[in-house]
């Protein structure tokens, strides 16, 4: 676990060093749980927001999109339950001060459970070598039945605790698994109280005029209220989908793990509309749809697991989360619900308007059933950035830190680098940029060696550098260095532009999605 944490420490002071994230606020010493993105940041931020929007938009013809308002009427919130029902369990330790989500505490002493078993099955693979079986040693080592047995008890004592929103239950978990604080190591816990996670302001000039409204905790519910304008406007006919990108607020009670849990944050979400009865067969579709455009970033396919919900929120028939592999373990990155009718039906029924959808072909009117597709933009940059960066060992005492991001994601494309900052090669490099910059985001880079150079650039992920040399002069030709192999091709300057759209488009990974 150290060397994890020891891991994701070294990946946000790079963050920052390279103009990544930095804290919001920072010369004021920051503000809880709220993150800049840098200019590095904000170019891979567009790039993933234009690779899930493209993927939506463009591949499929029958979805559209739309930017709705962050603030809308209050009685939406109503409507969708948040006012109500939008909570966390939160519970306080006495000494330390510090306040936790009684569910995440418990859910992280089910993954203690979980490590201890992976252990002894890691101790075992190496003493028994290829003659391992894992099934028939799971089904008999004492102490991995042991640890599933508890597993799985405190698993579903859990489960019904959160299902009956028994809040003195779920305390009484954490007093009975003898769960600490990680801070004061006491077991000196408070009640555990509801917290609503909505933030709220005040719209109009004076205090009796005022009312309150929310900035919106999910994007979905702009789309809810605009299904029947983008139906009708857009003459879409069911199944048909609505996409939409934009900030998010939470209060969150622990916001701790950098860019992981924010209080205000960016989420992309896709609403599919569909017949009723037929929202499960669109639920899998979705749910296979989805890994897909994930694994086709090439992090490789043990990076992700689904995890199907026991609890499903009042508004789900079913529910799965996407989660990948964090440098602190397996954590959700999407969450795919069938949300069923009822946040078109709650609409209907506070505005008082009839929003059903009329089915010519089935020639009757009904509230059309919803599937979700929601995916937070700063944990998928995050999962991308801790997957990407890695430390490698070059021999000879030597060593580099690359960020081996998808190149399509990549901010830069491609450096340009003068071999020497005389002899008209500067003057030779900034022709070739001033091709290039209508195609790609490129760096132009004189100072310093090469090899430092080259460096900086892996150090940000930029796939490609060109150097412009002596013999460039003469023959028109460049060295083209690859990022991951730092291999070096000799290439034409007028084949640079085709050669590289081919490598770093994000065209090409939502080739792969449209097989
Ligand atoms: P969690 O259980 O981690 O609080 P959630 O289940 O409440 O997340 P959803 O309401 O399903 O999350 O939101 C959809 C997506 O939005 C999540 O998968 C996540 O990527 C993102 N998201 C939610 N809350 C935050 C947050 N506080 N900071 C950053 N991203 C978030």
């Amino acid at each position: 676990m150290a060397k994890q944490d020891d891991v994701f420490k070294k990946l946000v002071s790079h963050c920052k060093e390279y103009g990544f994230v930095f804290r919001s606020s920072d010369i004021y010493d920051g503000l809880g749980a709220v993150y800049d993105y840098g200019q590095m940041g904000v170019e891979l931020k567009n790039n993933i927001k234009k690779y899930w929007w493209d993927s939506m938009v463009l591949l499929h013809e029958n979805i559209v999109g739309i930017d709705s308002a962050i603030f809308m009427h209050p009685t939406i919130w109503k409507a969708s339950g948040h006012v109500d029902a939008f909570n966390d369990p939160l519970i306080d330790n006495k000494d330390s001060k510090k306040r936790y989500r009684a569910d995440v505490l418990i859910e992280d002493q089910v993954g203690k459970y979980e490590e201890k078993i992976n252990k002894e099955i890691a101790k075992a693979k190496k003493r028994f070598g290829d003659s391992f079986d894992e099934e028939q040693f799971r089904a008999t080592n004492p102490r991995v039945k042991a640890n599933e047995a508890k597993r799985e008890a405190l698993h579903t004592r859990y489960a019904k605790a959160l299902n009956d929103s028994n809040l003195e239950e779920l305390r009484q978990i954490i007093i009975d698994e003898g769960i600490a604080c990680p801070i004061s190591g006491t077991k000196n816990w408070t009640e555990v109280r509801q917290f609503n996670l909505m933030f709220s302001t005040e719209v109009g000039s004076t205090a009796e005029g005022a009312s309150k409204i929310y900035l919106r905790p999910e994007t979905a519910q702009g789309i809810f209220v605009n299904y029947l304008n983008v139906q009708k406007t857009g003459r879409m006919r069911i199944p048909f989908g609505i996409a939409q990108i934009g900030k998010a607020f939470r209060n969150e009670i622990v916001a701790r793990q950098f860019i992981f849990r924010m209080r205000e944050f960016e989420q992309m979400e896709m609403q599919f509309f569909v017949r009723p009865g037929t929202e499960l067969e669109w639920f899998k579709k979705w749910k296979e749809t989805r890994l897909n455009w994930h694994e086709a970033l090439g992090f490789g396919n043990d990076a992700y697991r689904f995890h199907d919900h026991e609890k499903l929120a009042h508004y789900a028939n079913a529910a799965t989360d996407i989660e990948f592999k964090m440098p602190f373990g397996f954590k959700e990155v999407e969450g795919i619900h069938s949300r069923t009718d009822f946040d078109l039906s709650q609409h209907e029924k506070f505005s008082g308007k009839n929003i059903k959808y009329f089915d010519p072909e089935l020639n009757e009117s009904y509230v059309p059933y919803v599937i979700e597709t929601s995916i937070g933009v700063d944990r998928m940059f995050l999962s991308i950035m801790s997957s990407a960066y890695t430390e490698e060992d070059l021999g000879d005492g030597k060593s580099r830190i690359v960020l081996k991001l998808p190149a399509a994601l990549a901010p830069v494309k491609l450096a340009v680098l003068p071999l020497v900052k005389k002899d008209g090669l500067p003057e030779k490099a900034r022709e070739i940029i001033n091709d290039l910059k209508f195609h790609f985001n490129c760096q132009y880079d004189e100072k310093d060696s090469v090899g430092k150079r080259y460096r900086r650039q892996d150090a940000i992920g930029t796939p490609y550098c060109i150097t412009v040399d002596h013999d460039t002069l003469k023959d028109d030709c460049v060295t083209l260095r690859n990022r991951d192999t730092m291999e070096q091709e000799r290439v034409a300057i007028a084949n640079l532009e085709s050669l590289i759209a081919d490598r770093v488009s994000i065209t090409s990974i939502l080739k792969k999605l449209n097989k």
